[in-house]
């Protein structure tokens, strides 16, 4: 009934924006996206609860099952897609969120305080390069000088989307909620890794979520005549930059068991020809972890190597750290809450760290929050591939519910 619930809404959504290669398209605030959000307000209106769009386009609908002065539980995630999209990234929790409040209304459970389902606008980066945009203007973060400079690809500024869907830049500040509205927050997601099909469990519950160092490194070496330089008379920048991809790999290898993990994701090389050596790189590395000693003690060991790779290829390296953001780890009641509902009914899970951002880590700036993560069933995310098998999508729904109501009793 419930999973039947869930899977409709999924389906549905899945049909908006989508994509030849069968994903999804629903860039935050795109035509795509604004079908889909109309599709959610009319569920929140057919389930009979109340609802109201902040300034940011943040959806919030609320169930009024207890006492409306007491602060509210709170759930949900988000339904923007990146470009070519999977069908279950942020869509699973807020369906499930829906499914549960439906249940818990439907049934009549006794709650005290109201449970509030929130769809937050522009989780993704795919469109103006920032994560998370509408829980950091609901939670106040001090991010309205960067937003206001946000431009997607073809040019539009975030202002003006805004604007064009009626939410004026100027008011952001007004979205900003405050600690006495809330009790507690939970967020559903479909695991974005393999941790949860590796260890064969259903649920995981998380315990932190990873943050990341970034850096643009710069190698400069130089330019000369591929035919003409002796291999051993060269400042090759590649080279270099080689090395430092090899040594960026041992160390997240090193480092696999206290959840740091390292990506070089981009290399330039200039002038990029076939006949030249090259006399500079650019070479982005994407560090993350979940407790920030290992993190940052890895991030020290990856600058040291560099000094070493420098000297040794004759080039110069720097380094420039774009963004060092903290770890978030989950709140421990809330965790405790989360494990004991699926003990309660039976349902196996484990502890995982998400090695991906999500809203809840900007939702522990003003309450309690905890995050439910479900089994992907081939381990892949933000591809058509994404996949989440109805047993599973019933335990989540039943581990979520439970939640929420022993949140809301007390
Ligand atoms: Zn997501």
């Amino acid at each position: 009934m419930c999973e039947g619930f869930v899977l409709k809404v999924v389906e549905d959504l899945s049909k908006i924006g989508r994509t030849s290669e069968g994903g999804s398209n629903r860039l935050g605030f795109s035509k795509s996206d604004i079908e889909a959000r109309e599709y959610i307000l009319n569920k929140i209106k057919e389930l009979g609860l109340t609802s109201r769009i902040d300034g940011f386009g943040n959806i919030i609908a609320r169930y009024d099952g207890g006492s409306k002065e007491l602060a509210a539980v709170a759930t949900g995630s988000h339904i923007d897609t990146v470009p070519n999209g999977g069908h279950y990234d942020g869509i699973l929790g807020v369906a499930v969120s829906l499914a549960a409040i439906k249940s818990i209304k439907e049934e009549g459970v006794a709650l005290n305080r109201p449970v509030e389902l929130i769809v937050f606008q522009l989780e993704e980066s795919s469109r103006f390069g920032h994560a998370t945009m509408g829980s950091k203007v609901m939670v106040g973060r001090d991010v309205l000088s960067k937003f206001k400079e946000a431009k997607d690809k073809e040019g539009n500024t975030l202002i003006d989307v805004l604007s064009e869907n009626g939410l004026d830049f100027n008011k952001l500040g007004e979205s900003k909620r405050s600690t006495d509205e809330f009790h507690s927050f939970v967020e559903v997601h479909i695991d974005q890794s393999r941790d949860l099909l590796d260890a064969d469990k259903p649920i995981g519950v998380v315990e932190a979520i990873s943050a990341p160092i970034r850096y643009k490194i710069n190698i400069v070496g130089e330019a000369a005549h591929s035919g003409a330089t002796k291999i051993t008379d060269r400042k090759d920048a590649l080279v270099a930059a080689a090395e430092l991809i090899l040594a960026v790999r041992n160390l997240a290898l090193a480092y696999a068991e206290k959840n740091v993990i390292a990506t070089v994701g981009d290399v330039k090389v200039y002038p990029g020809a076939m006949n030249v050596v090259p006399g500079r790189t650019e070479v982005s590395l994407d560090l993350r972890g979940s407790i920030k000693g290992f993190r940052d003690e890895a991030s020290e060991l990856i600058e040291d190597e560099c000094m070493k790779i420098a000297t040794r290829n004759s080039v110069e390296i720097e380094m420039n750290k774009i963004s060092d953001e903290d770890p978030v780890p989950m709140d421990a009641v809330i965790s405790s809450t989360i494990i004991n509902a699926a003990q309660k009914l039976g349902i196996e899970s484990i502890n995982v760290v998400s090695g991906a951002g999500h809203d809840a880590m900007n939702m522990t700036e003003i309450t309690r929050a905890g995050m439910i993560f479900v089994r992907n069933t081939n381990g892949m995310s933000h591809t058509p591939e994404e996949m989440v098998d109805t047993e599973d999508i019933k335990l989540l729904y039943k581990v979520l519910r439970e939640t929420l109501v022993d949140l809301a009793t007390q």
